[in-house]
């Protein structure tokens, strides 16, 4: 049976905030389009902060997880900051502190993205992070077994092809709600960097 425990998630954590660091002109030319073109810099501000934070410093996964949301809240600023952070508190929150079998991992994934729906208030269509994260939590559930490889490959591929929906959509929250129909066409970033995340965790949790 898989456990998630404080190496994995430190991993975890590493390996998305590399990624943002290789995709922020990406994710800044897709907040171009339909934002004001920060979305990669705040969160690979955010991420480098997060993983400047030594595994040898924390008891355990939720205290690590604790300090990367509470570093997003106060370093990304914008949308996307309160809302990654809000993520990582209820993920924190709700994770077993001697590491998570695969079923509990599901649980803490479900209790983030509700925190995110009562922060945010979008719904999957609003054309937002929740369009990848949301599908992506549908999948972890419904292919958990003793092992979390499987299902976090699910969840991957269910949040990229979240991710890719979001473009045709008309934008009914966040900034690029005040595009209305001149939103659609264009790949929403935080759904974006979202998939990173789900992708970073296959690679590392499982
Ligand atoms: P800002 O829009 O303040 O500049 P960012 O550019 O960092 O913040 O993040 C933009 C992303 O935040 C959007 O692409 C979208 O995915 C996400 N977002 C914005 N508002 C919401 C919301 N209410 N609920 C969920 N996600 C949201
Ligand atoms: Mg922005």
């Amino acid at each position: 049976m898989t456990v998630i425990d404080l190496a994995q998630v430190h991993a975890w954590l590493a390996d998305f905030a590399a990624v943002v660091h290789e995709n922020a002109d990406l994710l800044t030319d897709l907040d171009r389009q339909i934002g004001d073109a920060d979305h990669g810099a705040n969160m690979d501000r955010g991420m480098q902060a997060v993983a400047a934070l030594s595994a040898d410093d924390f008891a355990d996964a939720p205290a690590l997880l604790k300090k990367a949301g509470m570093t997003l809240v106060s370093t990304v600023g914008g949308a996307s900051g309160p809302l990654y952070g809000t993520f990582f508190l209820r993920l924190a929150a709700a994770l077993p502190a001697e590491g998570a079998d695969p079923v509990a991992f599901g649980l803490a994934l479900r209790a983030g993205l509700d925190g995110v729906l009562a922060r945010g208030k979008a719904s999957v269509g609003d054309k937002t992070m929740v369009d990848a994260l949301s599908p992506a939590v549908d999948a972890y559930e419904a292919t958990v077994s003793d092992e979390a490889a499987e299902a976090l490959e699910a969840a991957a591929r269910a949040a990229a092809e979240g991710r890719d929906a979001t473009i045709p959509l008309v934008a009914r929250k966040g900034r690029a709600s005040y595009l209305g129909d001149r939103s659609a066409g264009h790949q929403d970033p935080g759904a974006t960097s979202v998939t990173m995340l789900v992708e970073a965790a296959a690679r590392t949790l499982g």
